[in-house]
């Protein structure tokens, strides 16, 4: 297939070239001698001519023709070899990359120079080897993440388990009820993974209509406020009356209550959690403003990646899995909004989320 182009392009610039050199060479031997027989028999009628210098002259224009088709076919043959290497040489190259590629070596790249069109198809190439290879990785730290977030509570309990069966424990509603929260942490684990997919996959949509973003805000905050009174954890609520924009009713209300619900769980009792909603500019501002512990600058970064979590120990009671954030990023750009977090340790920190408005 890789000598097949080659070959190809070769045999079709000699075919040309050739055959043009050909076709002008036979007329051109064709028309001199059929003209020279007819200027001879003129001649002779006339006995005016001289049949040696006729012959000579003929000869010498035919073997001329003769050499220069002769030498043409020749150079076109070679030229015809290298141009048909330099065109098919990329060509070849980038099956070859591509090849490899398929085989699994996504490192693979082409080494194209140039603006014409095939270097844009080797650049088009390497991109889709960067894309594969950031999917794979993607797909390996997954895979992994998800392994890791299983053991620990499977192991726990196991363990737990098997005490009870060897009688070494007393199966007490506590032990019990410990291994029922492990059993809820793993479905809620399985839970944020299935959303998590299901906003990756093509076909996520959202259903957006125009919403008063102030009323989505207070009617979560409302649904909340016995968690936070039984923290005793002040909640406030600060919003314009009436902010339009087109969203998913059900996806904003997600993103607030999970937001909230990190600021309630990471605020101790007799901290304030406020919620301001706001106009600015063509933006809908909603900000979650807590007293609680803050994150450290070296964490920042990264809080919105999946299964990130400051303190695994703490959050292991806490119950989180450090999938929310993440959800809420996800939810907030696929409205074309913005998530920003700003902390302090032991003042508290500031979520802001903007949406665009109609
Ligand atoms: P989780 O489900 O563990 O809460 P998130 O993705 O929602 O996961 O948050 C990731 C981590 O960010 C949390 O484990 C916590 O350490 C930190 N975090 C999030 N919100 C706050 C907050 N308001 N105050 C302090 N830390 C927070």
């Amino acid at each position: 297939m890789m000598r097949g182009l080659y070959a190809r392009f070769a045999i079709a610039f000699i075919g040309i070239a050739s055959g043009v050199l050909l076709i002008s060479t036979i007329a051109f031997i064709v028309e001199t001698h059929y003209h020279f027989n007819l200027y001879q028999h003129q001649a002779m009628d006339s006995g005016m001519g001289s049949a040696a210098f006729d012959n000579h002259f003929e000869q010498a224009l035919v073997q001329s023709v003769l050499w220069s088709a002769i030498l043409g076919i020749v150079f076109s043959i070679l030229l015809s070899l290298v141009v048909a290497k330099k065109v098919t040489s990329p060509l070849i190259h980038m099956k070859r990359i591509a090849e490899r590629m398929a085989g699994g070596e996504l490192t693979a790249r082409t080494a194209l120079k140039g603006t014409d069109e095939l270097s844009q198809l080797g650049a088009s190439l390497n991109y889709l080897a960067e894309q594969l290879q950031s999917q794979e990785q993607l797909r390996k730290t997954m895979t992994a993440d998800v392994a890791h977030e299983l053991r620990t509570p499977l192991a726990t309990l196991k363990s737990h388990m098997e005490a009870m069966i060897e009688g070494v424990w007393e199966p007490t509603p506590k032990r019990l009820e410990s291994c029922y929260e492990e059993i809820e942490r793993l479905r809620y684990l399985v839970g944020d993974l299935e959303q998590l997919t299901e906003m990756e996959a093509p076909h996520f949509k959202l259903f957006l209509n125009i919403e008063n973003i102030s009323a989505i805000v207070e009617h979560h905050v409302e649904a909340s406020r016995a968690a936070f009174e039984q923290k005793e954890v002040i909640l406030h609520v600060q919003s314009e009356p009436s902010i339009q924009a087109a969203v998913d009713k059900l996806r904003i209300g997600q993103v607030i209550v999970n937001v909230l619900m990190n600021a309630l769980k990471f605020t101790p009792q007799g901290g304030k959690v406020t919620i301001e909603v706001a106009r600015e500019e063509r933006m809908a501002v909603i900000r979650i403003i807590d007293t609680g512990i803050g994150i450290l600058d070296q964490d920042l970064p990264f809080i919105f990646e999946r299964f990130y979590r400051v303190d695994k120990s703490r959050d292991r009671k806490t119950g989180g899995n450090g999938i929310g954030l993440t959800i809420v990023k996800r939810l907030v750009e696929a409205h074309k909004g913005t998530i920003d977090l700003t902390s302090t340790v032991g003042e508290g920190t500031t979520v802001t989320i903007r949406l665009p408005v109609q």
